[in-house]
């Protein structure tokens, strides 16, 4: 079973539909006793959508997407580092 910390790791390929299909089921099944793990892919599943929103937004610079698209992957990056 995965835990919370695996979710995080895999959020994205679950989102992006490119985890294999037995990863991906056991993702679901997190998700399905899991009421932090849905936030978190619901938040994520929502900045997903803003940003593509923004995207279309022709007033919006390609430059701030790919700044706020930066921004998130560090965060992310911070979140797969271990904890001392
Ligand atoms: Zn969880």
């Amino acid at each position: 079973m995965l835990n919370c910390k695996d979710i995080t790791k895999k959020a994205n390929g679950y989102l992006d539909k490119e985890l294999p299909y037995f990863t991906r089921l056991q993702v679901k099944l997190h998700l399905l006793v899991c009421v932090h793990c849905q936030r978190y892919i619901n938040q994520l599943r929502a900045t997903i959508r803003a940003l593509g929103k923004l995207k279309k937004d022709t007033s919006v610079s390609g430059q701030v997407i790919d700044d706020i698209v930066n921004t998130l992957k560090h965060a992310r990056q911070n979140l797969d580092k271990p904890e001392k």
